[in-house]
């Protein structure tokens, strides 16, 4: 995008010539452009779930419920205040991340055990899906955040549940390989158009294609996922066939389970007296 500024140039009175400048604003562009769609994408993934929370609780003080109604009720609104702190907490994290001031608070742990917690709370709110974990046998320490890295999963497991139909299933299959422990996380849904997946993990950016507009969202996702991996010398990848599924796989450097706990173990248990 260039801005053009014209000026006259005068001998005494004369007109001797114009002088032309052009200025590249494409940058400050694009800033406004995003921040005008992050305004807008803010207030309707806050609206939506306060809109239910308002509705429900109005129910609730004007109408004389059964117990197993006012329940379901408490329910919704609990989901949905849920769901306002998600929003806020990736709001949040995204703005720590670009002012580098996002903070790890790595030890040694293992991968399995991480990706096990995500799945389990997954699981309890989309029963509409079957999660299947496939784990080798191996120990897959890693040095990492453990919160974070669960944060990681549970993003990649919600989109796979959010992008695919009702009763189909989610795998996650782990995996080492040269030197890396790999976990794909594979879905049956809807995919990603070939176009979209070189922008997937920008900031806000969304897949616009008819098959998805209304499912919400705010394109924050996997560009917090991405920043978590790479905060931990790992990788993120996708592939997809647009109408059939998608596999996202993270691979993150395995480390030696020796080397990570020489400091906390002692050689020897000393002997009993
Ligand atoms: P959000 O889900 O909030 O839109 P994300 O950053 O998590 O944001 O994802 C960006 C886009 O990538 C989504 O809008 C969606 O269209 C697409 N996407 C992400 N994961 C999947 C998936 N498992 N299957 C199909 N499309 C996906």
């Amino acid at each position: 995008v260039l801005k053009v500024y014209c000026e006259n140039v005068f001998h005494g009175k004369e007109k001797v010539g114009t002088v032309l400048v052009h200025r590249d604003i494409t940058r400050e562009f694009e800033v406004d452009q995003m921040k005008s769609e992050f305004v807008s994408t803010v207030s309707h993934e806050l609206r939506t779930p306060l809109a239910s929370v308002l509705g429900f609780t109005e129910l609730m003080l004007t109408k004389k419920l059964k117990p197993e109604r006012q329940k379901k009720y408490l329910t919704t609104i609990l989901n949905e205040a849920k769901r306002l702190t998600d929003l806020i907490n990736d709001f949040l994290d995204v703005q720590r991340m670009e002012s580098g001031k996002q903070s790890y608070e790595k030890a040694y742990a293992e991968l399995d055990l991480i990706i096990e917690r995500a799945v389990e709370k997954q699981q309890i709110s989309a029963v509409t899906h079957k999660i299947v974990l496939n784990l080798d046998s191996k120990e897959n320490f890693i040095w990492c955040d453990q919160a974070k890295l669960e944060q990681v999963f549970t993003n990649l497991i919600s989109n796979a549940i959010k992008y695919s139909p009702e009763g189909e299933r989610v795998e996650i299959k782990v995996y080492q390989e040269d030197g890396f422990v790999k976990a794909d996380v594979i879905d049956f849904g809807l995919g990603i158009p070939e176009e979209s997946i070189d922008k997937l993990f920008q900031k806000f950016y969304r897949v616009d294609n008819s098959d998805r507009r209304k499912i919400g969202g705010t394109g924050l996702g996997l560009a917090i996922v991405q920043e978590i991996v790479k905060a931990h010398e790992g990788d993120i990848t996708v592939s997809s066939l647009y109408g059939k599924g998608s596999t996202f796989t993270v691979s993150l450097p395995l480390v030696s389970i020796k080397k990570g706990y020489e400091e906390d173990v002692p050689e020897k248990v000393p002997a009993a007296e």
